[in-house]
């Protein structure tokens, strides 16, 4: 019997994690099929209990869902729990366990497949949303030398820095928040856009001059060539999408459900080869 899995968000149309998953199923011969389901902004719980009641094994979770899929799920499992965001939902034995793979994504994209080791790094996080908590645990394990989160709402950037405060020690000379107009004068070894301001072809207000000699630009936005790492390109910075942490993501998710763990790198070359 075919098994059930979808992405639930707001938009959702230009996701490719159905294109994923069937990849990884094909791959590894798991019979399931995923779909896209759009959940009105006020309707994300009523979406999601819907899919379960239909038979639904499980669903990923995407913008702007991920605090309210944490506040739905019964328990919380792996990242998790100090995220305070789920982007994976497992439907088993009654229970509705959450879990996040956005930060073991990024961590595995930069770390593994783009060989940037975060370590000693000085690290800018742009964006306060529910990717932002999912990324900020991974990042400080990774143990950079300082993590400054910027957000176009500075209270909230403020609010993320709090939660994750027990966890500062990580980072060598600790973590802040900061408005972007304070980040001129300081230089940064990684900036990573967790914002989704390149969906609509605009970019966080970054001042010029941040980036490091040897410095990376990673936007969490996949498919487009976004200002952001237009910005960073002009400036000698190394720039890299979402697509890798999008697939990473997706096969920690795949063996959370499946208990099988698919091979990432031909779907990333062929994601990439697809217009
Ligand atoms: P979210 O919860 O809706 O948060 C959006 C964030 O973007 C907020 O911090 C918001 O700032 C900021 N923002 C939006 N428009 C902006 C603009 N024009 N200028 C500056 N900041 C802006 O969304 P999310 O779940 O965190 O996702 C963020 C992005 O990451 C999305 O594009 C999503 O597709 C992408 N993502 C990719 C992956 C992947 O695997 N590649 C995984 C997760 C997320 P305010 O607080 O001021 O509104």
């Amino acid at each position: 019997m075919t098994d059930h899995y979808a992405v639930v968000g707001n938009p959702v149309a230009h996701s490719v994690s159905p294109a994923i998953h069937a990849e990884f199923a094909r791959q590894t011969g798991q019979d399931l099929d995923y779909a896209r389901l759009l959940a009105p902004r006020d309707g994300f719980k009523s979406t999601v209990l819907k899919f379960h009641d239909g038979g639904g094994k499980g669903v990923n979770v995407t913008l702007p869902f991920k605090h309210e899929a944490w506040n739905l799920v019964t328990v919380h499992a792996g990242d998790a729990l100090d995220a305070g965001a789920v982007n994976t939902i497992d439907f088993r034995n009654g229970r509705i366990i959450g879990y996040n793979t956005d930060g073991i994504g990024l961590v595995t994209d930069l770390e593994q497949n783009l060989k940037f080791p975060i370590r000693n790094k000085r690290v800018l996080l742009m964006g306060a949303g529910g990717a932002s908590y999912g990324v900020m645990h991974p990042i400080l394990k990774a143990r950079p030398e300082l993590l400054v989160v910027a957000n176009r709402t500075p209270a909230k950037a403020v609010a993320l820095v709090a939660h994750f405060q027990k966890f500062a020690k990580l980072a060598l000379r600790g973590m802040s928040a900061q408005p972007y107009q304070q980040l001129g004068g300081s230089q940064f070894d990684l900036v990573i856009n967790a914002t989704s301001a390149g969906l609509s072809g605009e970019m966080p207000a970054l001042p010029t001059g941040i980036f490091a000699t040897g410095a990376f630009a990673y936007d969490m936005v996949y498919g487009k060539f976004t200002p952001f790492m237009k910005f960073a390109a002009a400036q000698g910075a190394r720039v890299a999408g979402g697509l890798g942490m999008l697939v990473e993501q997706a096969a920690e998710a795949f063996f959370i459900w499946r208990g099988v763990r698919p091979d990432t790198a031909p779907v990333i070359a062929l994601l990439k080869r697809e217009p």
